[in-house]
Order: structure tokens, then C-alpha cells, then sequence
């Protein structure tokens, strides 16, 4: 009988792993899964993010990337909230059973996982037409330490992490939109797009003096705007401050590198700091490349003001909108 294939098949074959978690009561297998947090300690962090085949990945993508993928980009909400992640739940919509497919994704899944120290807690199976990957993570972080998104102040200091832009123009090679020779180049680009990196260890430590915060999922000028829509301020953000890899200098002109920035989706960490703060801020930090933007501003009737170069050459600065 166990030859049959049937959903607590793939589910006991391809995800179903030992929990060493004592905050586990109950992971897969029952109706729900049961969590015991410190509710005195903790707050909860939940999101839930979605891959859908030809709107967040392209068709022919590899199932080991996705297993990265969906996974990475979930840490990067946590990331950017400053807690730690914990559990998660994914939900797949398969056109078919596909073996091949199954354990490439999920040998991948459980590698991100283990080194997260996250655990996969349950989820949900489902045939479809559109090959499609949902997961909620849940974080813990010490009650009232968030950082959140508009929680900024005049005068605060603008920082990105990493360099911005090189996701994009991997996701450019992937298209075949553009042809690079260079081998490792290409390598470096794509796996950028294909392999983001969130710095995580990074966002925990300067919580407590970051003011606010936000993941980059779709173009640093959007998410920027996204910070400021329900305040009184404005950011005024140097574009030429902008951080870009020099491979991306490379191979793009600096309008186009620019133009990338804004559609790029590169899981770095957008913050805001007083000024006071920075010198803490660069003796917290050892390892991970931060780059000063702008500026929290009051309100000048628009919310970004863009200088030192003519934003009016942009084609599209706020970025990706699935509706728009
Ligand atoms: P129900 O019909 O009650 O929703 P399911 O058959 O969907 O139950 O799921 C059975 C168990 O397997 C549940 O504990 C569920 O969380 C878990 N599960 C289902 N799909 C997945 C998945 N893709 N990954 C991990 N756990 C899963
Ligand atoms: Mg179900």
C-alpha cells in the first residue's frame, strides 16, 4: 500500500521532519499545528508571501531555487520587523506529482530551514494549474522592540544595506533580455536575483537603535514611499548616493543602473536612525556594507524628493505594481 501516492504520502515523504522545538506542541499531522510562546516575553511576528510561476519566478525555473526562495523571502519580513523567525507553513499548488520536482525543492526547503533554525510546522496540498508556493513564517521578537515601517522622525538618517540593483538585471539575464560572456559575472548577478541574502543577524542587533525599517522586495524608492504613506514626512534621497555593485557599473550605464534599482527586488534592509545614533550604529556593525541615502524631511507636498540626478529620466521609479 505505501507505494501509493496520495497527499499524507508526499507530505510524510518530502516534509514531514523530526521538531526539536520545546514551543512545538503540535506540528504536521493534526488539523492545526500548536504553539506554546511566552506570551509575556514575545510578540508573534506573522507574513505570508506567495510565488506564483510568471508573476514572481519564470516558468523554467529550478525547483531547488524555489526551495530557497520561498523560504528567504519570508525571512526577509522578519528581517525587517528585527525579530528572530521561527515556524513556518507552505502551501503547495502542484499541476502534478512529480517526484524530481518534490525532492529538489524540498532538499533545498529543509537546507534554508536548518540553517535559519526554522521549523516547518504544516501546510497545505493542493492540485492545480498554475505551479504555485505560499508559506506564513512566524517570529518571535521581545515585546515592544519592533522595528517598524513609519515609525521615523524628522531628521533621521536614511541607510540601505548591500548593493542595490544587481537582482534585477539577474533577473534580466534569466530572460534572456541581455547576453553575458563572463561566466562568473553571470553567476553573480543571477544568483543575486535567484539567491538573495537578508541580514538578518544585522537587523536584530541595530533594532534598538533603528527607528524604523523595511524590506527591499520591490525597488528601494518604492518601498521607501510605502514607509512614509500614512506620515507627515517626506525623504529626501540622493540618487547618486545609491549603492551599485561595481559589476553592475560594469556592464550598465548609470541611468539604466538606476532604472534597475527601482524594479530591483534585492531583500536588503531600508532603515532610519538619529543621527546620534550612527556612531553606535557603526560600532554595532562589523560586517555588513550600510550606505547613508537621505533624509526624513516634513512634508514638501510629494513624498520623495530626489536629487542629484534628473529623476525625470527614471522610467518607472516607484517600481513593480502586480495591478498597475
Ligand atoms: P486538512 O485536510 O485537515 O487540511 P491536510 O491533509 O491538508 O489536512 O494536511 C494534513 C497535515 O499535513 C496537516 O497537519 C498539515 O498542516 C500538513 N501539511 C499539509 N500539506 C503540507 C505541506 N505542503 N507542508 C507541510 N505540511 C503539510
Ligand atoms: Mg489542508
Amino acid at each position: 500500500m505505501n507505494n501509493i501516492i496520495n497527499e499524507f504520502y508526499i507530505i510524510n515523504r518530502f516534509f514531514k521532519k523530526k521538531i526539536n522545538d520545546k514551543c512545538v506542541k503540535l506540528g504536521i499531522g493534526d488539523d492545526c499545528a500548536l504553539l506554546s510562546v511566552n506570551s509575556n516575553k514575545y510578540f508573534i511576528a506573522i507574513s505570508t508571501n506567495s510565488l506564483v510561476s510568471g508573476i514572481h519566478f519564470l516558468p523554467n525555473t529550478n525547483p531547488s531555487d524555489l526551495g530557497y526562495k520561498i523560504v528567504v523571502v519570508n525571512v526577509s519580513d522578519i528581517m525587517a520587523m528585527g525579530a528572530k523567525p521561527k515556524w513556518i507553513t507552505i502551501s503547495l499548488i502542484l499541476p502534478k506529482y512529480n517526484e524530481y520536482w518534490l525532492s529538489l525543492f524540498s532538499n533545498e526547503l529543509f537546507k534554508q530551514l536548518n540553517y535559519y533554525n526554522i521549523y516547518l510546522i504544516g501546510g497545505d496540498l493542493s492540485k492545480g494549474k498554475l505551479l504555485s508556493i505560499t508559506a506564513t513564517i512566524y517570529g518571535i521578537i521581545p515585546i515592544n522592540k519592533q522595528l517598524t515601517k513609519s515609525n521615523m522622525n524628522i531628521n533621521d538618517m536614511i541607510y540601505v544595506t548591500g548593493t542595490l540593483g544587481d537582482s534585477a538585471y539577474g533577473l534580466e539575464i534569466l530572460k534572456n533580455n541581455i547576453k553575458i560572456s563572463n561566466r562568473k559575472h553571470k553567476l553573480y548577478f543571477i544568483n543575486k536575483h535567484l539567491r538573495p541574502n537578508p541580514p538578518l543577524k544585522f537587523s536584530q542587533k541595530i533594532r534598538i537603535i533603528a527607528n524604523s525599517a523595511t524590506d527591499i522586495s520591490d525597488g528601494i524608492l518604492k518601498e521607501i514611499h510605502s514607509m512614509l504613506i500614512d506620515t507627515k514626512y517626506s525623504a529626501k534621497i540622493y540618487l547618486n548616493y545609491l549603492p551599485l555593485s561595481k559589476k553592475l557599473k560594469k556592464y550598465v550605464n548609470y541611468n539604466d543602473a538606476l532604472n534597475l534599482v527601482c524594479n530591483s527586488e534585492d531583500y536588503e534592509l531600508c532603515f532610519t536612525i538619529k543621527k546620534n545614533n550612527i556612531n553606535l550604529l557603526h560600532k554595532l556593525n562589523k560586517n555588513t556594507k550600510i550606505t547613508y541615502i537621505g533624509k526624513i524631511i516634513p512634508y514638501i507636498g510629494k513624498k520623495l524628493l530626489l536629487l542629484n540626478y534628473n529623476s525625470s529620466l527614471l522610467k518607472n521609479p516607484l517600481g513593480y505594481d502586480h495591478f498597475n
